[in-house]
């Protein structure tokens, strides 16, 4: 038996107030939440952790989903400068980042089937992982729930997007305390 993982290190109980504020984050129900990875520093969801299988019975690989507004936003600015390709031509050429992005699926995979398995999906993760860097947000997603020195591609794309925004420095236009005031 491997042994098994730490906890997440920053992993809360979902509430009724976080599945409201996620569904006004992506403009639908978050479906299969399990509980939240991270929290932005206003409390919303940044990170939700869910199930290997959505209460519909379809399998859901990407169990470290990113919903934080203005992360996602940077995400998808980064992806717009052309990183997947580069970043994955750098995988290529490197033995050593192979072998950390090789660990970071395995991670992926491991801290899935803490959860349950859903035969569909096995050995399949998210973010194109472990062969090519595909999407920001998943890889963001896991850096962000994991914590530092878990996925390179994850941090380096935090480190990038830092300069607009960070986990730390809220930018969001719904904030549990904005949304309780909105709902009285
Ligand atoms: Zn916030």
């Amino acid at each position: 038996m491997p042994t098994p993982l730490e906890p997440l290190p920053f992993e809360s109980e979902a509430t009724e107030g976080d599945l409201a504020l996620m569904a006004r984050q992506l403009g639908r129900t978050m479906r299969g939440v399990h509980s939240i990875a991270r929290r932005c520093a206003c409390g919303a969801p940044a990170v939700v952790r869910t199930t290997p299988r959505l209460p519909d019975g379809s399998p859901f690989p990407t169990s470290l989903y990113l919903t934080l507004p203005s992360m996602v936003e940077a995400c998808s600015r980064l992806e717009a400068r052309g990183l997947l390709a580069e970043w994955t031509a750098e995988l290529e050429g490197s033995e050593e980042l192979k072998e950390r992005y090789a660990r970071a699926h395995e991670r992926y995979l491991e801290r899935r089937a803490e959860l349950g398995n859903a035969e569909e999906i096995e050995g399949i993760s998210a973010g194109g992982m472990p062969s090519r860097v595909k999407c920001l947000h998943a890889v963001v997603g896991q850096a962000l729930a994991e914590g530092p020195g878990v996925n390179p591609f994850g941090d380096r794309a935090l480190e990038m997007a830092s300069v607009e925004t960070t986990i730390d420095r809220c930018r969001c236009e719904v904030t549990p305390a904005t949304l309780e005031e909105a709902e009285k």
